[in-house]
């Protein structure tokens, strides 16, 4: 059975799973920064999850704004590197008009995906096309916003799935920030590895509100 809406302890659970499926996905973005970057992306996520993992079970949140400063702290402080700053800002960007929500429902991601987004361009200045998880970051926004007053079983799935053609779309894409800049055209071919990460978060957030495994 899949959820409406999910309690601050489901969505605490939601963020657990993700941190969890993270850590287990650090070959795979291993790969995927080998080919185009320095490598060290599956590591620094690995750990940034690992963090994430250790302050929610040690202090867990009351609101939803909490839990997503919670998560953006942990990874900033633990990430070196762009992702750091760059996946730490999303999610303390989203909480920015969330402040009291203690429920997770479509509406409440299409705020954390839209805030973030804005959060994530005005720190990092990356646009649509410049082969950067914003461009699985800003379909899943789009989506997101689209779907809010569906219940959150039937828009995660959707907003997941946005992500994951904005990822494939990096395939074809020429980086114009970041260590792929240097590559030139010879990045054509692989997906960036942040917009696989981005992809990632959000189909195991779906995985968790539809039951899946
Ligand atoms: P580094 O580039 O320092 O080695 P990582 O390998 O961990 O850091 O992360 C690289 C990812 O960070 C890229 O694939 C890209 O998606 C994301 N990224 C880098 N710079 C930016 C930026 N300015 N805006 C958005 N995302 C960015
Ligand atoms: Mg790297």
């Amino acid at each position: 059975m899949g959820k409406a809406e999910l309690t601050i302890h489901e969505t605490t659970a939601m963020f657990l799973r993700v941190a969890q499926r993270m850590q287990e996905s650090e070959d795979l973005l291993t790969q995927a920064d080998k080919a185009i970057g320095d490598g060290d992306h599956g590591i620094g996520m690995a750990r940034g999850f690992a963090a994430v993992q250790a302050k929610l079970a040690a202090t867990p949140p009351t609101t939803v704004a909490e839990l997503l400063k919670t998560t953006g702290m942990a990874l900033l402080t633990s990430i070196g590197g762009a992702s750091g700053v760059i996946f730490g800002t999303l999610y303390r960007g989203g909480a920015r008009n969330l402040t009291g929500d203690s429920i997770f429902n479509s509406e409440t991601l299409a705020r954390m995906l839209t805030d973030g987004l804005a959060a994530v361009q005005e720190r990092g200045k990356a646009n649509p096309g410049d082969k950067t998880m914003v461009d699985a970051l800003a379909p899943a926004a789009a989506q997101a916003a689209e779907l809010a007053a569906a219940p959150l079983d039937e828009a995660l799935p959707a907003v997941a799935e946005a992500a994951r053609l904005g990822m494939e779309a990096t395939k074809g894409m020429v980086a114009a920030t970041g260590k792929a800049r240097a590559l030139g055209p010879r990045a054509i071919g692989y997906a960036d590895p942040g917009a696989l990460s981005m992809y990632l978060i959000l189909d195991f957030m779906a995985e968790f509100v539809t039951g899946g495994e």
